[in-house]
């Protein structure tokens, strides 16, 4: 088996665009630094990274049977605004359990932003009071009995895509994808850096660079804080996704590297670095970034730098995995 005996369904504009972020490199003094940018990979409702995840489940999807999506996440989760927009665009009903996974003091936390979206695009949005966790979901399993009961054939997309048997393959398909932009561009990016929360766009990227012939390193950035549990899940998600795409042979302890410190203490609450990271971004490079991934894989990427960890003569690519509409409900900070 390789990634081409698997199906992929297009919803993406393409290969998603790679720049050079020069006034970010120039202040930091060190790597240059470029960002490949899942942000805005899809005319779908601003894509993102579970758009490119759901290219290679859509297609198991339709062959079910299926007519509604079902999914799940925070109030403010991209992934559940992206499974909307998919939904919409192939027809069919979407389901989303929103569960209160971040206790964030802001009035419009649960009608703004991301939950707007999808209520725009049509899909039956149910709030419930649970709090964050990345694995299987009681009432997610209730929303599949439910959608059950009333005659219909569900799908269920677990949160992020992560725990589905396919929900690797979109980022392996990424590795393959920078590779070849690298030829284009002649340029070699020795070290990766990524937000990692629910694994599979952490653990896709670890499976297809294995592939390649050249070593590089894939640094995931912790957002959530439950470090062992997210370290096991990658680590879990990328040897499955390894065995699918035919790798040959097992993935190594040291390609699987999630680091800690730039979380905070909770998951989708930003603390000082993340703000700051936001704001440098935005000012020297018109790049948003949110406040619950993007803002602490770039607050850890300045640091690293910073702290020579990835050294002067490095040249890195950050992942912008998108999330901007969550901005919304964090207007309070700014
Ligand atoms: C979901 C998401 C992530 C984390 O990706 P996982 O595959 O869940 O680890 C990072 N950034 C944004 C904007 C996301 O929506």
């Amino acid at each position: 088996m390789s990634l081409d005996d698997f199906d992929r369904y297009p919803l993406l504009f393409g290969p998603s665009p790679v720049h050079p972020l020069d006034r970010l490199t120039q202040h930091l003094g060190g790597p240059q630094i470029w960002a490949k940018r899942e942000d805005c990979n899809s005319g779908l409702a601003y894509g993102g990274n579970k758009t490119r995840k759901l290219e290679y489940i859509v297609p198991d999807a339709l062959a079910s049977g299926a007519d509604t999506l079902v999914s799940i996440g925070g109030y403010q989760s991209n992934h559940t605004r992206q499974v909307a927009a998919v939904a919409a665009q192939l027809g069919l009903k979407a389901r989303l359990v929103q569960e209160k996974w971040v206790d964030w003091p802001d009035a419009v936390n649960d009608k703004v932003g991301n939950i707007l979206l999808s209520r725009i695009m049509g899909a039956t949005v149910q709030l419930d009071a649970a709090g964050f966790d990345i694995g299987i979901r009681d009432s997610w399993e209730q929303a599949l009995e439910d959608v059950r009961a009333a005659g219909g054939t569900p799908y269920g997309i677990p949160a992020g895509a992560s725990e589905h048997r396919l929900g690797g393959l979109g980022f392996a398909n990424w590795a393959g994808e920078v590779e070849q932009q690298e030829a284009q561009l002649g340029v070699f990016f020795d070290t990766i850096v990524v937000c990692t929360v629910t694994g599979s766009t952490h653990a896709g990227m670890i499976a297809g660079f294995a592939q390649q012939d050249r070593p590089r390193r894939v640094i995931g950035i912790d957002a959530s804080a439950t470090l062992e549990k997210t370290r096991a899940q990658v680590g879990r998600i990328a040897r499955h996704t390894a065995d699918l795409i035919g790798l040959g042979r097992d993935l190594r302890d040291d390609e699987i590297t999630v680091l800690e410190g730039w979380a905070g203490d909770l998951y989708g609450v930003p603390v000082q670095s993340t703000i700051d990271a936001i704001r440098l971004t935005g000012e020297l490079e018109g790049m948003i970034i949110d406040p619950v991934y993007e803002g602490k894989s770039m607050a850890g990427l300045i640091d690293l730098v910073r702290q020579g960890d990835i050294p002067a003569d490095s040249t890195v690519l950050y992942a912008h995995l998108g999330g901007q509409p969550a901005l919304n409900a964090y207007s309070g900070i700014f």
